[in-house]
């Protein structure tokens, strides 16, 4: 790294954007992007998804913003410059998650763990340590992150299905490739929405004994086994639920509710389980009984989208084993629209947003 501060805008050069100062509806904004770097990318963005955060963090859910902040950290496009030192070149196909940058040196970066760096940087609404940049995000035509977390997309993969592996994709399959998920072991998903459809899929691909997706209500049982679920739970059901108690090794929570019923949800796990928080709460604390963590042994963890190695892994085991997102697209020109029937949630189950751009892609 540098030992001179970088000047943290290029004047030469201007993006634009959705950006929302805490409220909606997004308005248009262009922004001076930060000094291309050595290593650094500038991606033309065809596409980029909604996820849940953009939404938390749009309305000020996760507290107020600071300045205009243009959202977005499921975002695919293509390179179109590149520094002397970039590990992408100009032309390739990249997708960018939820971090674009960290120290590289610490145990957490060595570990694999970079989304833990005490110097790494959200893709939006966060700083760069060293020049004191702003990020911003891919609701935007263009963006320049450092190239290691320009990840290259499997050419099995369309650019629109990759954008929300890039975050939901990856938020769910750490969390089971961490805790052993596969063979002689039985997998939970609450909640089927835009993270529990892939992590129904992970779970399949990675040969778990046992599927079992939880949802409130009936509606998406037969969707549920189509992304591989061996079994269906209806939480509202006594029976069903009665009948899954004690019986995940894993269970991941994919919902966001404040009022998850937390001794409930419990009872799925099994003795020596664990419950992994995947997304969160517009609260400060949640409560847990203690008896379930001291007699059975249940762990509660949480886990925080993924690193760049793990992120890369994910993408080339998508690319292998057939999963991917289902789907709605949406003209990006039209964002307060993909925004609106997000926030209702209707989509099924992941709205990617695509630019003008994207009718100038080749192949994938
Ligand atoms: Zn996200
Ligand atoms: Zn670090």
């Amino acid at each position: 790294m540098s030992a001179t501060k970088a000047i943290a805008e290029d004047l030469t050069a201007t993006f634009t954007g959705w950006a929302s100062t805490g409220s909606l509806p997004l308005k248009k904004f262009s922004y001076h992007p930060r000094p291309l770097g050595p290593q650094d990318v500038e991606v033309e963005i065809t596409h980029c998804g909604i996820c849940g955060s953009d939404v938390h963090t749009m309305t000020s859910g996760w507290g107020e913003l600071s300045g205009p902040c243009i959202t977005g950290h499921e975002i695919v496009g293509t390179v179109v410059e590149a520094g002397p030192e970039s590990l992408r070149k100009v032309g390739e196909l990249v997708g960018i998650g939820a971090i674009v940058d960290a120290c590289g040196e610490c145990k957490d970066c060595k570990e694999g763990f970079d989304q833990l760096c005490h110097k790494s940087t959200y893709t939006y609404n966060s700083t760069y340590h060293a020049s004191g940049a702003k990020s911003y995000g891919g609701y935007a035509d263009r963006v320049r992150v450092n190239s290691q977390y320009a990840h290259k997309i499997p050419s099995e993969i369309s650019a629109a299905e990759a954008a929300p592996l890039l975050c939901a994709g990856v938020t769910t399959y750490t969390p089971l490739k961490h805790f052993g998920a596969g063979p002689g072991k039985r997998v939970g998903v609450m909640g089927i929405g835009g993270l529990g459809h892939l992590g129904i899929q992970w779970a399949a691909a990675l040969k778990a004994d046992e599927v079992v997706a939880i949802s409130t209500s009936d509606n998406k049982r037969e969707e549920a086994k189509k992304l591989g679920a061996t079994k269906f739970v209806n939480s509202r059901n006594e029976e069903e639920r009665k009948a899954a108690r004690h019986s995940l090794d894993i269970l991941l929570l994919t919902s966001n509710d404040k009022n998850t019923n937390w001794a409930e949800l419990i009872e799925y796990v099994a003795n020596h389980g664990t419950l992994v928080l995947l997304a969160l709460p517009e609260i400060a604390t949640i409560a847990v009984p203690p008896s379930s963590l001291l007699m059975r042994h249940v762990s509660i963890a949480g886990s925080l989208v993924g690193g760049w190695k793990i992120t890369q892994e994910m993408l080339e085991f998508a690319a292998k084993t057939g999963v991917r997102p289902w789907i709605e697209k949406m003209p990006m020109s039209d964002a307060n629209a993909a925004i609106n029937h997000m926030m209702e949630g209707r989509p099924r189950y992941r709205i990617v947003m695509e630019t003008e751009a994207a009718a100038r892609l080749q192949k994938h």
